[in-house]
């Protein structure tokens, strides 16, 4: 996955397709990511998983470097650790 990440061009129609366009914002930002948090993440993450964009949405996260909310099907801590690997990728990549 993280390959196609570095693959994918930033377009700006992904968002037309998201799959929690048709959900409230708030289910993607939970309150802290234990306690009843976590019921919260695991229904994002559901609505995420089916989602057509979630490369896309996961590589702007990353590019934007987004803290807060669910991206991607990823929670702020999952992209934080993706986020060093995918950047050090980048930089091997690009000298
Ligand atoms: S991956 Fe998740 S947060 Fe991102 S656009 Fe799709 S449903 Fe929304």
């Amino acid at each position: 996955m993280e390959t196609r990440l570095l693959e994918l061009e930033i377009s700006t129609d992904w968002r037309e397709r998201a799959e929690c366009r048709d959900y409230p914002t708030d289910l993607f930002f939970p309150a802290g990511e234990t306690g009843p948090a976590e019921i919260q993440i695991k229904q994002a993450k559901e609505v995420c998983a089916r989602c057509e964009v979630r490369d896309d949405c996961l590589l702007y996260a990353l590019e934007a470097n987004q803290r807060d909310g669910i991206w991607g099907g990823l929670t702020s801590d999952e992209r934080k650790r993706l986020r060093r690997r995918w950047l050090a990728e980048r930089r091997r990549r690009t000298g």
